[in-house]
């Protein structure tokens, strides 16, 4: 199982009172499966995803991520499975204006501090595998907004973590070409065995019936999961 999470509740100081942001939330998602989480705005979905990606420790319940257990870690630890284990995709690219598409992937390899004569053939590889192969070289502002989203989806694969964490990736986006981000993350979760977690909340509007390439839809309503839906194989 790559990604557990049980029973965690997650709460924020609200004035005298605490606000729910997740209420014993059960998850798992396992290499190879693409997760879909949708629900209203405020519903839950990106504490959801921060307790997933160790960036938020949560009240209680347990966390485990590549059989690792890390509600217990130091700070120090949960950064070191982020760095090993997870990719992160925002809604925003935070693409370095200066840098080249492959600079982008080279800086966070270099973050990583892998070793550095592999790093040009990983990220070479990965910009091909998100088609921008010959993109390699331009700077986001001679991206389209597509693209600049697939650099950032290649970014997160670097260091071929087992886990991707995506959090509202098409909403800078038309339909169109948040259909093909959902597509390329399909394709890149068989290809890879990833296991991946997708948060929108407009997931109608990207795959409407069939949620093709999306192995199960989960819906959260005010910090708890509700429905948990399994897709058929396309
Ligand atoms: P979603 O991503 O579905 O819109 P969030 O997980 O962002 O939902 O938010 C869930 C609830 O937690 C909301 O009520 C939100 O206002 C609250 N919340 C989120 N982050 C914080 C924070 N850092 N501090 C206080 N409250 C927060
Ligand atoms: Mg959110």
């Amino acid at each position: 199982m790559s990604l557990n999470l049980s029973n965690v509740t997650l709460t924020y100081p609200d004035g005298r009172e605490r606000l729910t942001a997740l209420d014993s939330v059960d998850l798992s998602v396992r290499a190879g499966d693409f997760v879909a989480v949708t629900g209203p705005s405020g519903s839950g979905k990106s504490s959801l995803l921060a307790v997933a990606g160790t960036l938020v420790t949560p009240d209680s319940g347990v966390v485990v991520v590549d059989g690792i257990e890390v509600s217990e870690l130091s700070s120090a630890d949960r950064a070191r499975v982020r760095r090993d284990h997870i990719g992160f995709v925002f809604q925003q690219d935070n693409l370095l204006p200066s840098l080249t598409a492959l600079d982008q992937l080279l800086l966070t390899a270099h973050v990583r501090r892998r070793r550095p004569s592999k790093h040009r053939a990983e990220a070479m590889a990965l910009l091909d595998e998100v088609g921008l192969a010959d993109s390699a070289q331009r700077r986001p502002h001679e991206l389209s907004g597509g693209m600049r989203q697939r650099v950032n989806i290649a970014r997160a694969l670097m260091g071929e973590p087992s886990l991707l964490l995506i959090d509202e990736p098409t909403s800078a986006l038309d339909i169109e070409r948040g259909r093909a981000v959902v597509a390329l993350i399909s394709r890149l979760v068989r290809e890879r065995n990833l296991a991946a977690v997708l948060v929108s909340h407009d997931l109608d509007t990207l795959s409407p019936g069939q949620r093709t390439g999306v192995d199960a839809t989960v819906h959260m309503q005010d910090g708890r999961i509700d429905t948990r839906v399994a897709h058929a194989a396309a």
